[in-house]
C-alpha cells in the first residue's frame, strides 16, 4: 500500500465537533472523575492526601474504558493511575493528613510536601550528574547522552503525559521540583550536538510524553533530523499515548497530521520506532487501541513495547504472557520488561528481583519465538542497563547472573557478571558481587564491582 493511500484509508473524516477531546482529572477536579462515586470516603481522602505529594492525573478514556470499577481497588488500571494510601510511608501520610486536618497554612503544607519528596530519591541512578553532556563547555539542557550511540532528547513542550503512572520515575518533573527537570528549549541545540557527535545513531524523544505535543510542534523537532546529513539516524519516540490516549493516532484533531508526519519520517529513510509503554493487556484490548496500532504500523513505523514489572499491576506470568501475545498478534515487537526504579513510591510497587525473574521466565515459556524478543527483567541502573539473566549455583555459591546490555562505558557492553543471590533484593544497589566471579565482574573477593 502506498503511504498516501494509507493516509486516506486511516482518515476517519470526523468533523471537528465529533473529534474526541482529552479530558484530564487531577486533585483539583477529582469530584468530576467518571466512576469516583465507586470510591469510599476513606479512599477519596487517601487520594487527596497522597496526591499532594505525588503527581496524579487520569483521563476519561482510562476511567470509562480501561478501569473496571467493580474491581476496585484491585483493578490494575486503577492501581496504575490512582494514588493509594500505601504509596506514602505511614508517618509521611500521617504528617500531611494532620496538617490538612488542622487546616495548616499552605506554606507549611508545601514545606512538608517538599521535604517528603526530596526523601523519595527523586533522581535515581545518577541521572543528573552522569549523563548531561556538554558542547563547547556548555551544559546541554534537555539532552542526556546515556550510551555512546544514543541520546535522549526532552522537548520542553513534552514534559507532561495524558495521565500519570503512579510509579513513574520521572515524577519530579510533574511536581515542579524544578531544579531536577530536564527540558530542551530548542531543537537547534540537539542538531548542533548531533553534528559534533557523529557516533550517535539513535535519538530518543522522551518526556513526560512527547506525544502530548501538537504535531506542528513535534514536527519542528523532528524535521531537521530528516536532512540528508543525518541519513541513517534512527528516531525513537517513547510514549504511553498508545495506551492512555490512542485517539491521537485514530480520530482526535491531531491524528491525521501525526500519521502524515510518521509517513514523512519513514519516507525520508529513517527508521521510526514508537517505543510504546504498555503495562497490561487490557490497554491493547479496546477497539480504538487496536486501531491506533494498525494506523501507526501502516506508516511504516515499528512499535516496540516495554513496561516495568509492577506489584498490583502486572505481577504475574499470565499477565505478561497475555500482554506479549496481544502485542505480537497486532504486529508489535515485545522489547523490555523493566524493573521499576528506586524512586517515589517504590515500596508500594517493588518486587524482589528473584520474583521478577520467575515471572519473566514463566511468561517466556508460554509464548512463541515471536514473543521471546522481550528481554527482562532489566534495570536502568548506575552502570547502565543491566539484565537479570538467571539465578544459578556456581562453585557452590548461589548467584544471579547479570549482563550489561548497555554500559555507561561502551566497553562494558554484553559483559556477564555475577552477584550474590539475595532473595529480598529489589534493585541493583541491594546486590553485592558474588564471592566467586570468573568473569572478573567483582574483584573475585566479593568486594567492589568492576565499575566502582
Ligand atoms: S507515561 Fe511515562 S513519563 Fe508519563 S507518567 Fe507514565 S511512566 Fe511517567
Amino acid at each position: 500500500m502506498s503511504s498516501s493511500l494509507a493516509v486516506n484509508i486511516r482518515n476517519l473524516r470526523l468533523s471537528p465537533a465529533e473529534q474526541p477531546v482529552l479530558r484530564t482529572f487531577q486533585r483539583r477536579n477529582m469530584g468530576d472523575i467518571p466512576g469516583i462515586d465507586n470510591l469510599s470516603a476513606q479512599q477519596r481522602r487517601a487520594m487527596d492526601i497522597v496526591s499532594r505529594v505525588l503527581p496524579f492525573k487520569t483521563n476519561q478514556y482510562i476511567c470509562e474504558e480501561l478501569i473496571d470499577w467493580d474491581n476496585i481497588p484491585d483493578d490494575p488500571m486503577f492501581q496504575l493511575t490512582f494514588p493509594q494510601e500505601g504509596m506514602l510511608s505511614p508517618s509521611d501520610f500521617a504528617k500531611i493528613a494532620k496538617l490538612v486536618d488542622d487546616k495548616a497554612a499552605q506554606a507549611e503544607i508545601d514545606a512538608a510536601v517538599r521535604q517528603i519528596r526530596l526523601g523519595l530519591n527523586p533522581h535515581p541512578s545518577g541521572q543528573v550528574d552522569l549523563n548531561v553532556p556538554q558542547l563547547d563547555g556548555e551544559k546541554m539542557e534537555g539532552i542526556q547522552h546515556k550510551y555512546k550511540e544514543t541520546i535522549l532528547f526532552f522537548p520542553s513542550k513534552g514534559q507532561t503525559c495524558h495521565a500519570y503512572c503512579t510509579y513513574c520515575f520521572r515524577w519530579p518533573q510533574f511536581v515542579r521540583l524544578d531544579d531536577l527537570k530536564f527540558a530542551a528549549k530548542e531543537a537547534a541545540a540537539m542538531v548542533d550536538y548531533l553534528r559534533a557527535h557523529t557516533e550517535v545513531t539513535d535519538v530518543i524523544f522522551t518526556g513526560g510524553d512527547p506525544m502530548v505535543m501538537r504535531t506542528d510542534v513535534l514536527r519542528r523537532y523532528v524535521e531537521p533530523l530528516l536532512a540528508p546529513e543525518f541519513e541513517g539516524l534512527n528516531i525513537r519516540i517513547g510514549t504511553k499515548s498508545v495506551a492512555y490516549w490512542p485517539h491521537r493516532f485514530v480520530n482526535d484533531k491531531e491524528a491525521d497530521d501525526t500519521l502524515k508526519l510518521f509517513d514523512e519520517i519513514v519516507s525520508a529513510g529513517r527508521h521510526l520506532a514508537i517505543m510504546a509503554h504498555y503495562s497490561h493487556p487490557c490497554e491493547l484490548e479496546t477497539v480504538i487501541a487496536e486501531e491506533a496500532v494498525r494506523n501507526i504500523l501502516s506508516t511504516g513505523a515499528v512499535i516496540r513495547c516495554q513496561a516495568p514489572i509492577i506489584r498490583n499491576v502486572n505481577d504475574s506470568s499470565k499477565v505478561w504472557a497475555d500482554l506479549i501475545r496481544a502485542q505480537v498478534s497486532l504486529g508489535c515487537v515485545p522489547y523490555y520488561m523493566f524493573v521499576e526504579r528506586n524512586t517515589g513510591p517504590k515500596r508500594y510497587f517493588e518486587l524482589p528481583l528473584s520474583r521478577a525473574l520467575e515471572i519473566y521466565s514463566g511468561a517466556f515459556r508460554q509464548v512463541s519465538g515471536l514473543g521471546r524478543t522481550m528481554r527482562g527483567p532489566v534495570m536502568a541502573a548506575t552502570p547502565g542497563k543491566v539484565l537479570v539473566e538467571s539465578a544459578l549455583e556456581l562453585a557452590g555459591e548461589k548467584v544471579f547472573a547479570l549482563r550489561v546490555l548497555q554500559g555507561r562505558n561502551p566497553a562494558w557492553g554484553n559483559r556477564l557478571f555475577f552477584a550474590a543471590y539475595d532473595e529480598t533484593a529489589t534493585w541493583f544497589d541491594d546486590l553485592r558481587p558474588a564471592k566467586i566471579d570468573p568473569s572478573g565482574g567483582g574483584n573475585g573477593g566479593g568486594g567492589n564491582w568492576f565499575f566502582d
